[in-house]
């Protein structure tokens, strides 16, 4: 099974996926957080991509692309793939497509997590404060002005996504506003059906 979870940021899409590791030994590709280790290791990369990425626009295509492509080819014997906050674009869905057609595996389905965009606001500005709450650092686009940017991105360039895998037969949608686990239920369900 190879899955991609689709939604904006907030929607949930992280937690879900690490949900799917543990229970089904997927492998979750988090494009977010292979930049972010690219940042905290201080690659070139890194620094290239640290900028943009608090401004909460999109890194290039080309980037996220090579990424993914490293990860593909790792290779290794677990349940499947979660593609989480990858593909955001069209030319990343397509450059997707053709990755895993190259390596011989399929796409199963494209999970869109349903939400509302206040609950959103709220979610992401509430994450921030529980992490400062904690004792830790909240993500540094997890701020007001950065998240209107995301949500922009989102809508502009990630949201076609949503057609995109329709027209192809790949979209699954599940509401994403229910609690952590029925959520995980309503993708379990998916994915055994
Ligand atoms: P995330 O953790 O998925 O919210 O990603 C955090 C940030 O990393 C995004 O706001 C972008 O700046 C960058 N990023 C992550 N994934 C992608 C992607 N597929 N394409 C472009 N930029 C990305």
């Amino acid at each position: 099974m190879n899955i991609i979870l689709l939604g904006p940021p907030g929607a949930g899409k992280g937690t879900q996926a690490q949900k799917l590791v543990e229970d089904r030994n997927m492998v979750q590709l988090s494009t977010g957080d292979m930049l972010r280790a690219a940042r905290t290791s201080g690659t070139e990369m890194g620094k290239k991509v640290a900028a943009v990425m608090d401004a909460g626009n999109l890194v290039t295509d080309e980037i996220v692309i090579g990424l993914i492509r490293e990860q593909l080819e790792a290779g290794g014997d677990h349940g499947g793939f979660i593609f989480d906050g990858f593909p955001r674009t069209l030319p990343q869905a397509d450059a997707l497509g053709e990755l895993l057609k190259e390596m011989g595996h399929t796409l199963d389905y494209a999970i869109e997590l349903e939400v509302n965009d206040d609950i959103l606001v709220e979610r992401i500005i509430g994450r921030a404060a529980e992490a400062v709450a904690s004792g830790g650092t909240a993500r540094a686009d997890d701020n007001e002005e950065s998240l209107k940017t995301r949500l922009m991105a989102y809508y502009k360039q990630t949201s076609p996504l949503i057609g995109y895998y329709y027209a192809k037969g790949d979209l699954r949608g599940v509401n994403g506003l229910s609690a952590v686990d029925d959520v995980a239920a309503e993708i379990a369900a998916l994915l055994d059906a």
